[in-house]
């Protein structure tokens, strides 16, 4: 190999972005950076019913968001596969008249017929040597050779294919249109692509391609393919099982950097004690021959305590940055007139401890805006359908009337107020939380009610009463 190496993430849109994707494409940028290389990016949309331009935005948003951005020096392209159609079909021309390819003119039935009689399935090789000339209906066949092909793979290791198991494939389709494997291979080679680090899927294609890149006369690249995503019942992870698009993650408010390492984390370790490593050590470590080539678990706790992690290593500004979406989007239950973000400042570290994803965030601190709490039915009959709800309710009611208005003046008076019924605080503050915010969890209370005012906190007391008391 002269030069630089250049690696190549080559997604076919499918109309999301798959999270094993997001690792090939991770791999590929780590072993790009650390090398000086190039990652080059090839939409591979050839399937027109799936050529839609939107698709292509999302795949490079998504990459984007994982931090392979197109403004890196080490990116190049987009290219679209489906405007090298003509280089794909001179190729397949030019391995015709060098003898590797020959045109076949047998129907599907005939080949099955064939199978049936000889008892070998599969296309026997029939026209090799039929001298046939390109014609509508004719495919085009690579002639494969006799032999053993052997794919040294970085992850999979020394893997060898006898070439009789694999039939004289189709390049070219009988209306003239190139078939996949073809494409694919011509890309990379015409974009001097030296790395193929891929999914493991592909390694039933690689001695064929493999038997192409040779055919053209070129060496061919170094091989990686990297093991399959399974579930917690160790199957494939599959879009109508699994929560599978990258973009599903970053909506539920993931952040980009838990998810970068996480996945990372997918069949490889960084070095030293803890898996939890800023990119750059990532990037300095990685190695596709430390990838770990069993099925690699996708671990939705193990995600979600990487996201906890880093929630939490951010600073109070950097966390506070990080909400906005989630305070100012659509969704949230307050007006933009009742959002108040100095409010929401001095709630921040209360929430940043108790959250696994960001989308939590508007539900421990919408009664901060709100004139009232959105109610939890559930947690209201549980709290208020018993005597000691109300009691602690009312008499709750009363003591904050005239406490001294701080954290620990309020606790004080809850406890005191509890204690008078025979409760324990945790009993004495649920009727006040529930009234209060409309829920039995969220931020730590005192805190909150502090924040809120003696007004708005009797005023929610009292609509509870009327309710109940
Ligand atoms: N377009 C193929 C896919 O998305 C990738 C082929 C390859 O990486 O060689 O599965």
């Amino acid at each position: 190999m002269l030069g630089a190496p250049r690696f190549r993430f080559a997604p076919s849109p499918t109309g999301f972005f798959h999270v094993g994707g997001a690792r090939t494409a991770l791999y590929n940028w780590a072993l790009a950076k650390r090398t000086g290389g190039t990652f080059v990016l090839r939409i591979e949309d050839t399937d027109e019913a799936r050529n839609q331009p939107e698709w292509t935005q999302g795949i490079i948003d998504a990459l984007a968001w994982i931090g392979i951005s197109r403004d890196d020096p080490a990116f190049e392209g987009p290219y679209f596969q489906s405007q090298y159609a003509g280089e794909h079909v001179a190729a397949a021309e030019r391995l015709h008249a060098a003898g590797h390819a020959y045109y076949c003119d047998l129907t599907p039935d005939q080949i099955q017929e064939r199978a049936k009689q000889s008892g070998k399935p599969g296309y026997d090789g029939y026209s090799r040597d039929r001298g046939l000339g390109p014609g509508p209906g004719r495919v085009l066949r690579f002639r494969v050779p006799e032999g053993v092909t052997v794919v040294n793979d970085l992850v999979r290791g020394r893997v060898e294919f006898q070439n009789e198991t694999i039939e004289d494939f189709v390049l070219l389709r009988g209306n003239g249109s190139p078939m996949f494997l073809l494409a694919n291979v011509i890309d990379d080679v015409s974009m001097r692509v030296s790395h193929v680090v891929r999914a493991e899927e592909h390694l039933p294609n690689t001695p064929k391609q493999q038997l192409l890149w040779q055919a053209l006369g070129h060496e061919p690249p170094v091989w990686a393919h990297v093991p399959v995503l399974v579930n917690e019942q160790r199957k494939k992870l599959s879009k109508r099982r699994d929560k599978v698009a990258l973009e599903q993650y970053r909506a539920e408010g993931y952040l980009a950097s838990a998810m970068i390492n996480y996945l990372m984390t997918l069949g490889w370790a960084p070095q030293g004690e803890t898996e939890i490593v800023p990119w750059s050590k990532i990037q300095d470590e990685f190695r596709l021959e430390d990838v770990n080539h069993s099925p690699a678990f996708f671990d939705l706790k193990k995600l979600a305590a990487f996201n906890g992690e880093y929630i939490r290593a951010m600073s109070l500004d950097q966390f506070i940055d990080a909400c906005q979406p989630w305070l100012t989007g659509a969704d949230v239950p307050w007006t933009a007139a009742q959002y108040r973000p100095e409010i929401f400042r001095a709630m921040a570290e209360l929430v940043q401890t108790r959250i696994v994803t960001l989308s939590e965030v508007p539900q421990l601190v919408d009664f901060m805006f709100l004139d009232a709490p959105l109610v939890d039915e559930t947690s209201w009959s549980k709290t208020f359908g018993s005597a000691d709800g109300i009691a602690m309710l009312r008499s709750g009611r009363e003591a904050l009337a005239s406490c001294d208005w701080n954290a620990e003046a309020l606790k004080s008076a809850v406890e005191a107020a509890g204690s008078a019924l025979g409760l324990k605080l945790g009993k004495a503050q649920a009727p006040v939380r529930v009234a209060v915010t409309g829920r039995t969890v969220g931020p730590p209370l005192f805190e909150a009610l502090e924040l809120l005012g003696r007004d708005a906190v009797l005023k929610r007391l009292d609509a509870a009463l009327t309710s109940f008391g």
